[in-house]
Parts: structure tokens; C-alpha cells; sequence
């Protein structure tokens, strides 16, 4: 990973000027320095970087965040970066607004310099993040792979009478098993009824007749796989398979739509349409999909009007979904590498409605 390319990248791109960026989300100083650990702040400059963090990484950091300074401090990692801020010269800082509680906020304003102006910047990392270079997008197709096996795990342990969460922690275990960090959310396995709400975690109810939605993911060399399948359980009404088919329609239709030089909206709106034919779109209650990689939910947004434009490289999730509360629901998602004529998608697995 080249980090110092990625910071001068930052500095050539951000819209705003200001002499040093002042970074305090995780992902963000892993993004540009390679720094894993929990505590830290990372200043950024036209020149240079430098990390500020505590004892407990004292080793960690220097290994990890090899193309920047490192500074252990003795008190807290805020309070470091204020002094070195006042050594330097530097007269605008620009804070990550979105990641900074206003009790931070207050604290940097007390300890720096009257004369250094504070300015708030909105999702400037996550512009340049949203494009993945050669070396993330291997890690995130390994991540999709592993994560994609999910599926047979669960398949073999689906049945009736077994809870959500057996089969959850049956895939959790696994996903160890095979090598991953940790998984990238809680996993959500939802029956019956269960099915309708999207964001279903796995409880302990009984795995019962009905739709029942696998929505999974693991993280892999710090990148993260997200995968949706829907199953049933029992043998499905024809009102059911409709349902289904429709799904499987819109999700392959805004795959079909996927190219760099197409907004985040038009994407969307090719899901959203074939399920307005079918008069299920007021049942599509959420986006198409999301950006994913340092973190499971990150830009591009895919949703209604948003006119983010896609270029090659991002790499984003495609899944609509249909919920009917009291009855159940249907999800069926992937993640997609965009290209210039088209998308990869991570990793193609059966569509067709599984019955068990
Ligand atoms: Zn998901
Ligand atoms: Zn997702």
C-alpha cells in the first residue's frame, strides 16, 4: 500500500485548503498510514505525516505505520498533536467533522493557539477511499470468496426446529475456521415473520416455514465482504415465488446497469422499477446498495437521485429487497468491482430459489 500516495492524494483533491488535516477516524489513519490500533491521531501535511499515539502501541506502530513519524505520548494522543500543531507554523487545520464529538472539538479549541482556525471538512478521506487500488481490490475478492462460503455452511445446518443464532455462530465459527479477522456485522439470519424486518440479527427464536434471510460478511486483511441470500423453508405459495422472482429481477437488472460513467441514482432506479411493475416497490423500503471496504458501509451511497457517479474500481453492493410486515421478506444482494463496461461481481452463488 502506498500511503504517502494516498496523502498527497488527499491534499491534491480536497476541495478545502488548510495547511494539515487533523485525522481521528480509525479507518481513516489505517487508510493513510497503515496503523491498526484502537488509539491514535494522525496529522497529515502537504509533506508529511505524523501519528500520535500511547505506549500500548509503541512496537505496533512503528511497524505498521512505516511512511510516518511516529510519536509515543506520554498523556493522551490529542493533547501531542495540539503541541505539535503550535510548534509548526501551521495556521488552518482541518478537522474531520463528521467523526468528531463536540467534546473533542471544544478540548482542540481550548488547547490550540487563537491564531489556528479550525476548519470542519466532510468525508474527504472516504472521496478518495471510495476508489480501491489493485492491492485492496485482491483483498476485497478474498474476502468476498471466503465470505461467499458462508452460504453451504448455513445450508447444511438450515432446518426446522434449529434457532437463528445456531446457525449464525455454525457460520461464525467457520469463518474463523477459514482464516477471518472477525466478521464485518452481526449476522443476521431471520424466519418467518423474522424475515420482513432488514435488519433481522439472529435471535433465538426457532428457524420456522417461510422466507429466511442470510445476510453475512467477514473481514479479511481489514477488508470486509458483505453477502445476502434468501432461502425457504417449507414449500412457498406462488405469491411467495413472485415475490422472489421480482427480487431476483431488480437485482439483476441494476447489476446489468453497473458502469463507470453511471450515477449511484440510475442504478438504484433500475432495481426500483422492475419492482414498481410488479407493485412492490412500497415494500422496498431502503437503498440499493452501498460503498464497502475498510468499512462494511462507506460512500458511494446507491439510493434514489443520488448523483454520485461511478467510476472503475468502487466497489459497491446491489440489494434490493421486498419486506411485507407480519409475513416476510426477501433480500438478495452481492458486491460488485465497477469497470469500464460493466462490473465483476464477488462471487456469482445460486439465485435460484432454495427450498429446504
Ligand atoms: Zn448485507
Ligand atoms: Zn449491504
Amino acid at each position: 500500500m502506498d500511503y504517502r500516495f494516498r496523502q498527497k492524494k488527499l491534499f491534491a483533491e480536497a476541495p478545502a485548503r488548510f495547511d494539515a488535516l487533523l485525522i481521528t477516524h480509525l479507518p481513516n489513519i489505517r487508510y493513510l498510514s497503515g496503523f491498526r490500533g484502537s488509539a491514535g491521531v494522525l496529522i497529515v501535511t502537504g509533506k508529511n505525516s505524523v501519528l500520535f499515539t500511547d505506549g500500548r502501541y509503541r512496537h505496533q506502530a512503528r511497524s505498521e505505520a512505516r511512511n510516518s513519524k511516529v510519536v509515543i505520548a506520554n498523556g493522551p494522543a490529542l493533547q501531542a498533536a495540539v503541541e505539535w500543531i503550535a510548534d509548526h507554523n501551521l495556521r488552518v487545520i482541518a478537522i474531520e467533522a463528521e467523526h468528531m464529538t463536540v467534546s473533542v472539538r471544544s478540548t482542540l479549541r481550548r488547547l490550540l493557539p487563537t491564531s489556528i482556525r479550525l476548519r470542519d471538512t466532510r468525508g474527504l478521506v472516504e472521496a478518495i477511499r471510495m476508489v480501491k487500488d489493485d492491492e485492496e481490490l485482491q483483498r476485497i475478492r478474498e474476502a468476498a470468496r471466503l465470505g461467499s462460503s458462508l452460504l453451504d455452511t448455513a445450508l447444511q445446518v438450515i432446518r426446522p426446529g434449529v434457532s437463528e443464532i445456531e446457525v449464525a455462530a455454525e457460520m461464525e465459527y467457520d469463518a474463523r475456521q477459514k482464516g477471518a479477522e472477525a466478521m464485518s456485522f452481526d449476522t443476521i439470519v431471520a424466519s418467518g415473520a423474522r424475515s420482513a424486518l432488514p435488519h433481522g440479527r439472529a435471535s433465538t427464536a426457532n428457524i420456522g416455514n417461510g422466507f429466511l434471510v442470510l445476510d453475512f460478511g467477514v473481514i479479511l486483511a481489514g477488508y470486509c465482504s458483505d453477502k445476502t441470500r434468501t432461502v425457504y423453508v417449507g414449500k412457498p405459495t406462488a405469491r411467495d415465488r413472485q415475490i422472489y422472482e421480482a427480487v431476483r429481477e431488480a437485482q439483476q437488472a441494476a447489476i446489468d446497469t453497473v458502469r463507470a460513467g453511471i450515477t449511484a441514482g440510475e442504478v438504484d432506479s433500475a432495481a426500483r422499477s422492475v419492482l414498481k411493475r410488479a407493485k412492490l416497490d412500497k415494500h422496498f423500503t431502503h437503498s440499493t446498495g452501498h460503498g464497502v471496504g475498510l468499512e462494511i458501509h462507506e460512500p458511494p451511497r446507491i439510493g434514489s437521485n443520488q448523483t454520485e457517479t461511478l467510476r472503475a474500481g468502487m466497489v459497491i453492493t446491489i440489494e434490493p429487497g421486498v419486506y411485507v410486515a407480519g409475513q416476510g421478506g426477501v433480500r438478495i444482494e452481492d458486491m460488485v468491482i465497477v469497470t469500464d463496461q460493466g462490473c465483476e461481481v464477488l462471487w456469482p452463488a445460486r439465485k435460484e430459489l432454495i427450498n429446504l
